[in-house]
């Protein structure tokens, strides 16, 4: 069986003061049946993870660099997210791929080294609006899915997190129905490459607009086994219900 995983990106957002967030979403959910995590700026990992010691929250990085070492101004490596407390790492954000020209080759490279760390890579992937326009949707994912997994990809260590583009801090979100049809051609292309049991261990969460209004029904679809949350993962109550919704599903 999955674990289901809420995990929350924080983006560029958040000070110190902002531990209190995770500080009231661990008192009001210390033993939720998910996975719950956090990704915080860099600059509060270790803070965060200190806050979290003991407790069901676990701390993620939102990017890391495919090397481990080395003259990378302003990067970091997996190895040193892991160091600072985190156990995931949000990799191929679209907002990376398109702030940074991230490409799918990179994603890879970056997998395999947050892998090699022990970390779980949360790899991100997800059609802009002009793309399902144009009715290109499931080669796009597809073609990212295939890109940005390496070889070795297990599902114990890698998480993959559909996010339409056009739906990141939108408040709009793709039908119930567009969102199962990505999911179950995910799950497929999983077994193509990967063979049937091992896709069966791979979450796709879906990330995009996701709310406590929302979240029952997306949930509620079969093969979305969490979500990946970024405006509402800023406010412990938003994103507790959310974690809330996911425990009921
Ligand atoms: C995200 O950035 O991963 C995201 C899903 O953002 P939001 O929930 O704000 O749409």
């Amino acid at each position: 069986m999955r674990r289901k995983l809420a995990a929350g990106n924080w983006k560029m957002n958040g000070t110190a003061a902002s531990l209190a967030e995770v500080t009231a979403l661990i008192a009001a959910h210390p033993a939720p049946r998910s996975e719950m995590l956090i990704c915080p700026p860099a600059t509060l990992i270790a803070a965060m993870a200190q806050a979290a010691a003991g407790s069901a929250l676990q701390v993620g990085g939102q990017d890391c660099h495919a090397n481990t070492s080395g003259a990378h101004t302003g990067d970091i490596a997996a190895v040193q997210l892991k160091d600072a407390g985190a156990s995931h790492v949000i990799l191929g954000h679209s907002e990376r791929r398109a702030d940074h020209n991230e490409t799918d080759a990179e994603v890879r490279a970056k997998t395999l080294a947050a892998v090699a760390a022990g970390l779980t890579a949360v790899v991100c992937i997800g059609e802009t609006e002009a793309e399902r326009d144009a009715g290109a949707t499931l080669k796009v994912i597809g073609d990212q899915l295939m890109g940005s997994l390496p070889d070795t990809a297990y599902g114990k260590e890698v998480v993959i997190a559909y996010e339409p583009v056009w739906a990141i801090g939108t408040g709009r979100t793709p039908t119930l129905e567009q969102i199962a049809e990505v999911h179950d051609f995910l799950r497929d292309e999983l077994a193509i490459r990967f063979g049937t049991a091992a896709a069966e261990d791979f979450r796709l969460l879906y990330g995009g607009s996701v709310k406590p209004s929302n979240a029952t029904e997306i949930f509620a679809i079969a093969n979305v086994d969490g979500a990946l949350v970024g405006g509402a993962s800023l406010k412990a109550a938003d994103f507790g219900a959310i974690l809330s919704a996911l425990d009921a599903s």
